[in-house]
This record gives structure tokens, C-alpha cells and sequence, in this order.
């Protein structure tokens, strides 16, 4: 099996975890993860993945990759909203490319013991539905102003937290 991203360059077996068996480019570093190795090391696993800190941010390869295995098209996943970073996986051979760094970057973001999830339909579609919010509450902020915003959200903290908030709510909407 070749790299799809490096020509030339074979895949070679690599343990991404004890147990944990992935097919790596010696170049670039990405690797080939069958997920049904993944599922299999998960199951093993009795306590949550450890969490690992990662200082630099992998660099995500964005353009289209084709699998190594049966030469289709991947798809392309968004992981979630703190990255940029998207998986690959061919669903023809339920078979993940992760780029370099990627697999610590799930682990820091502790989803390395859920990653099918990311490849859901429902997991997208609420990464798409945060975005869309965050949207929103940009042009908020812009249009109210940083600072005053930041006052906004206080008081929003606040009053979520108050055994009273009914009240407050239907006071400030009465008085608006
Ligand atoms: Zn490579
Ligand atoms: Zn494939």
C-alpha cells in the first residue's frame, strides 16, 4: 500500500498503541487505521484513554485523499470545533487516515476511545449546528462591542446560576 500523500513511499506496520496496529508513512508520518483493529483495541481498554497535552497543533493535509487500499475517494470529517483538522476514512474499507500528530490531537481532545462517533452523521451535523451558533453570536459581539458583550455573558452566567432566573427573565422582558 502506498501514501496518499507521499508518491513513492510504501506503508509500513506501526503500533499507534500497544495493541493498537495502524499501516504508517515513514515520510510524512500519516497513518492508515483499520477500524476494526481500532474497535477491537477499544474494547481492551478498562480505564478512559489518557489524555496527552499536545504543545503544536498536527498540520492538516485539506486536499482530497484517495484510500491506499481500494484507490477511492476518502471522505473528509471535522473532528470538532477547537481544530481545523479533519479525519479521512474510506467507507468502503472502514479505514481512517490520520495525519500526522492527529491521533494525539484525539487524545488531547479526548475522543481517542470514540472515534467512530466522529464519522456520524450526528456528530457532524452538531459540530455544523455549533458553528452556526457561534456565527451568530460573533456578530453579536461585534455589533455590541467586546467589551459590554463581555458584560452580557457575565450577566448571563450569573443569572443562569440564580435560584430566581424565571423571575428575572420575565422581569427584564416586561421592562423591555
Ligand atoms: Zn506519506
Ligand atoms: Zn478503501
Amino acid at each position: 500500500m502506498h501514501c496518499p500523500q507521499c508518491p513513492g513511499y510504501t506503508l509500513e506496520p506501526r503500533l499507534l498503541e500497544e495493541n493498537l496496529l495502524a499501516a504508517s508513512c515513514p515520510k510524512c508520518e500519516g497513518a492508515l487505521l483499520p477500524l476494526l483493529n481500532y474497535r477491537h483495541w477499544v474494547q481492551q481498554q478498562n480505564e478512559p484513554v489518557e489524555k496527552v497535552e499536545v504543545e503544536v497543533l498536527p498540520e492538516d493535509s485539506d486536499h482530497a485523499k484517495v484510500c491506499p487500499k481500494c484507490s477511492r475517494l476518502m471522505t473528509k470529517f471535522r473532528i470538532d470545533l477547537s481544530t481545523q483538522n479533519k479525519l479521512d476514512l474510506c467507507t468502503h474499507c472502514d479505514e481512517a487516515w490520520l495525519d500526522k500528530g492527529e491521533w494525539k490531537l484525539l487524545k488531547q481532545l479526548e475522543l481517542a476511545g470514540q472515534l467512530p462517533k466522529i464519522f456520524t452523521e450526528e456528530w457532524q451535523r452538531e459540530l455544523r449546528r455549533q458553528q452556526q451558533i457561534n456565527r451568530v453570536n460573533q456578530r453579536y459581539q461585534e455589533s455590541i462591542g467586546e467589551e459590554d458583550f463581555e458584560k452580557v455573558r457575565e450577566f448571563k452566567s450569573w443569572m443562569l446560576q440564580h435560584e430566581k432566573q424565571v423571575e428575572i427573565r420575565q422581569y427584564l422582558l416586561l421592562n423591555s
